[in-house]
């Protein structure tokens, strides 16, 4: 099993102390230990550091930030897994947007993992699922145990294999996901097409599967030399286009999306998912 040094910073946010830090670290850590490890075979020791020059050189970085407008995301900077997770919420919410960014970081440190599948709109048509195992069921978390606070769902192997689940296994840490390739309401997938190299995602609302939604642009590195991960380039393209698309749904769907991302926001205080954030840039 490979383990990675994960490090935890705080000193980019006034909300939050280095007691609830800890806290996070402590959800997370059990989260990685008990749910995670088994069922991915990687792992993770996490620590809190006052300033980044505190923590090991080669950690994988978690950057808890007042500032960040996005709720969160993973990258790539000097072949250095990072990512970045907006204070802007209530405790449990910004513990349960690091357990989503530290999990994918940890199953897609690059962010350029994809896995074979078929696609969700055309039958018999392959398509590259961009392994972000956390986007699928992005609205679902679960209680860890410490305080009040909450961890994200993530989907398991089974999600990813083209044969299905095998004598009953689960396709999610909490089996809110009910079969390979699925979406649950309000979360979303990101895939490559092959035959067109063009990356389209579909989210999914009350009354179904949104899309699929084009994410235009030329690829990845021609677009913008900076930004070497898909995971990033797609979040650049889909904030753009999220926009534009709400736009245009009709005022039934708009409504029931508003209603929804209410909904996410109500308990919280603030954004709750990337969709609801890219809905309001
Ligand atoms: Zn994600």
């Amino acid at each position: 099993m490979s383990t990675k040094q994960v490090a935890l910073l705080y000193h980019d946010t006034q909300r939050l102390t280095r007691a609830d830090v800890d806290l996070i670290q402590r959800a997370l850590q059990l989260q990685v230990d008990r749910d995670f490890a088994p069922a991915w075979n990687k792992s993770a020791v996490i620590g809190v550091y006052d300033a980044a020059h505190l923590a090991p050189i080669d950690s994988w970085k978690i950057f808890i930030q007042d500032k960040e407008d996005d709720v969160g995301f993973h990258c790539l900077q000097n072949q250095q897994p990072y990512a970045k997770v907006s204070a802007n919420a209530d405790l449990p919410e910004v513990c349960k947007v690091c357990s989503h960014e530290l999990l994918e970081m940890l199953i897609d440190p690059e962010g350029n993992a994809v896995k074979l599948g078929p696609s969700i709109f055309w039958p018999g048509k392959v398509v590259e699922y961009l392994m972000e195992i956390c986007d699928p069921c992005q609205e679902a978390e679960y209680q860890i145990g410490i305080a009040n606070l909450a961890v994200a769902e993530f989907v398991l192997p089974a999600y990813y294999d083209n044969n299905g689940a095998i004598g009953g296994a689960s396709y999610s840490n909490r089996d809110s996901v009910t079969g390979p390739f699925t979406v649950n309401r309000g979360g979303y997938v990101t895939w490559r097409d092959p035959d067109n190299d063009t990356w389209q995602f579909a989210h999914a609302l009350a009354n179904g599967l949104q899309g699929p939604i084009n994410l235009p642009g030329p690829p990845i590195i021609a677009f913008c030399p900076g930004i070497t991960a898909r995971r990033r380039w797609v979040d650049e393209q889909s904030r753009q286009h999220f926009k534009e698309f709400i736009e245009k749904m009709s005022p039934a769907d708009r409504e029931d999306y508003q209603s929804f991302c209410a909904e996410c926001q109500k308990g919280r205080g603030t954004k709750a998912n990337d969709s609801c954030s890219q809905a309001k840039p």
